[in-house]
């Protein structure tokens, strides 16, 4: 079974492409979305975020995420201390997600794969790049905020033109041509790939 890693900053359509795969039978962990879930659901991540952000941090059992905002924006310091709680949880439970699959390969999604060094727990890592005025267009609209929101997020990832030299494989998100037919093309490599290893 081979590992997979699919990455791309932000708005660059990694989430779209990994619902292709999805559709093609390949199973897939969508990290940032695990990542809240187990901010929700794991006692011991639980305990770890009320130890340094406060009672506060859960209002009736469920995370308040307007407290957690609040601290983290604009102040890298309580985000630095938020990723470096939460990133051991994720990276225990997508390895052992990982492991449990049985499929030809399963797909790991990640915004911050080089950026947090698990690169080398993938046989192969896909980047997913498009132009940035193409991504901020499309993060404005999708999650309704200003151009300098975006701006902002993008600052915090690895420059494209130096993921783009450290990925395995490139896609380009471009809407220039149609992409599903080089992810099914993609797709049957990965697998006759797979099946050699
Ligand atoms: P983030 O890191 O912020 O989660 P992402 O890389 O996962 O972003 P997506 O959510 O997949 O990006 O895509 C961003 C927006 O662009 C979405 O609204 C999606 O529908 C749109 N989009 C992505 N790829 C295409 C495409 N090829 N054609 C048209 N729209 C696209």
């Amino acid at each position: 079974m081979l590992s997979i890693g699919l990455t791309g900053g932000i708005g660059s359509g990694k989430s779209t492409i990994a619902r292709v795969f999805e559709i093609l039978g390949v199973p897939v962990y969508y990290a940032d979305k695990r990542a809240r879930w187990l901010m929700e659901n794991n006692p011991d991540l639980r305990e770890s975020l009320i130890k340094h952000f406060g009672v506060a941090t859960y209002q009736e059992e469920s995370l308040n995420r307007k407290h957690l905002a609040n601290l983290v924006f604009n102040n890298p310091d309580n985000l630095k201390l938020l990723n470096s709680i939460v990133h051991p949880f994720s990276i225990r439970d997508s390895k052992e997600w990982m492991k449990a699959q049985q499929t030809d390969y399963a797909i790991k999604e990640a915004a911050l794969i080089y950026e947090s060094g698990t690169q080398a727990d993938f046989d192969l890592i896909i980047g997913v790049f498009a132009p940035k005025p193409l991504r901020i267009k499309r993060t404005m609209q999708r999650d309704k905020i200003t151009r300098e929101q975006v701006i902002e997020r993008m600052d915090n990832q690895l420059d494209p033109d130096i993921a783009r030299k450290l990925c395995n494989i490139v896609i380009d998100n471009d809407e220039a041509k149609l992409i599903t037919p080089k992810l099914v093309a993609l797709h049957n490599q990965i697998i006759q790939k797979a099946q050699k290893t």
